[in-house]
């Protein structure tokens, strides 16, 4: 086992533009000339990330952490002490490493597993991230909406609702708005405290832990010893046959399920109930036809029902309503997009 590389060292030298800070990378791209203030800011978020994730994980610094992304390292070690008292898998999740990358496109991927390195290496695309900050931003306007009565506010949501969906569909329109908003130095008025942004952020955090949880089932139920796998299509290894791949699809999605939900003990947490079925409602953007298989994976539409089955298993009522929850989601989505789906895929 020894001089063998760790998932970390793997991921560094293996991949073009892959870096071990990527708030870092992130930090240092801001044109200080352009905006001091701005970098005086992202450098102050820095530091204080960079601490508290040295608290979290006992002072080992940096070299320690399971990501080159701050969040990602919490939700790792968030897996890890969900874990406590069956050390067998506490050791398994100590050996993961989850590397973000900037490349264009939105997928994440368990890499598949080689003779010269140990641990297991996921890597996530940047955009991959940023579509699941964007579903769990628009998914919670819905959702908040839901919850007022008051028809001024309802009206006052919509266009937080309408512009995170232009951003979930259109990055163009999205990089012009950020690089806007720098240059007038507007913030966002609404109270970070609000209870549509606990939504947000409740619904971003289960979705990337559903996310992840799924990359690490491919590891863990050994999907990766030959091929790695992606969370979209992509390509055939050829050693396995297509059905299994998508007994594998279903597996990891069930893994993910169980490790955030149950793992987590989220059982009475409806956001993190919705989260997976917003995962799978994100996927299907990015696919015309979600109710049909690809040779790697199956329907978005069976994956959505699967997750939903999984959903009603803990509670048969709260299945229902969020159901409906995605059935009008879906809707509004397809009405927007003037048909995009051909069929109610969700229904
Ligand atoms: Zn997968």
């Amino acid at each position: 086992m020894e001089n063998k590389e760790s998932a970390k060292e793997r991921f560094l030298g293996s991949f073009l533009g892959a870096v071990n800070d990527w708030d870092k990378h992130l930090a240092e791209a801001i044109d200080s000339d352009d905006d001091p203030n701005r970098k005086k800011v992202a450098q102050e978020i820095l530091d204080e990330q960079e601490n508290h994730g040295n608290i979290i994980n006992s002072g080992l610094g940096r070299e320690t952490w399971y990501s080159n992304d701050y969040f990602i390292n919490c939700m790792i070690l968030d897996f890890i002490s969900y874990a406590k008292g069956d050390l067998d898998l506490v050791n398994e999740l100590k050996l993961i490493y989850v590397g973000k990358l900037g490349n264009p496109g939105v997928d994440a991927e368990a890499i598949n597993m080689d003779m010269e390195s140990e641990g297991y290496l996921i890597k996530i695309l940047w955009e991959m991230d940023l579509n699941i900050q964007l579903i769990s931003s628009f998914v919670s306007y819905h959702a908040y909406g839901m919850q007022i009565e008051d028809e001024n506010e309802i009206d006052k949501l919509t266009p937080g609702l309408v512009e995170s969906f232009l951003h979930l569909i259109d990055k163009e329109a999205l990089l012009k708005k950020a690089n806007e908003d720098a240059h007038v130095g507007q913030t966002d008025e609404e109270d970070p405290s609000s209870l549509r942004n606990h939504i947000a952020s409740e619904l971003y955090e289960a979705s990337m832990k559903f996310l992840l949880g799924h990359e690490i089932g491919h590891h863990f139920l050994k999907h990766t010893k030959s091929n790695g796998r992606n969370i979209v299509s992509k390509f055939i290894p050829t050693d396995v046959t297509i059905n299994q791949l998508h007994l594998d699809e279903f597996a990891a999605d069930n893994f993910g399920f169980d490790l955030t939900i149950f793992r987590g003990k989220k059982e009475s947490n409806k956001n993190f109930l919705l989260a997976p079925l917003i995962v799978i409602l994100m996927l299907a953007l990015l696919d015309k036809t979600p109710e049909e298989p690809s040779q790697t994976h199956p329907s978005m539409r069976n994956r959505y029902l699967n997750l939903l089955s999984k959903v009603s298993e803990i509670n048969e009522q709260v299945a229902s309503e969020l159901q409906q929850f995605i059935n009008f989601v879906a809707s509004w989505i397809n009405d927007f997009l003037h048909g995009y789906w051909k069929t109610e895929w969700w229904k």
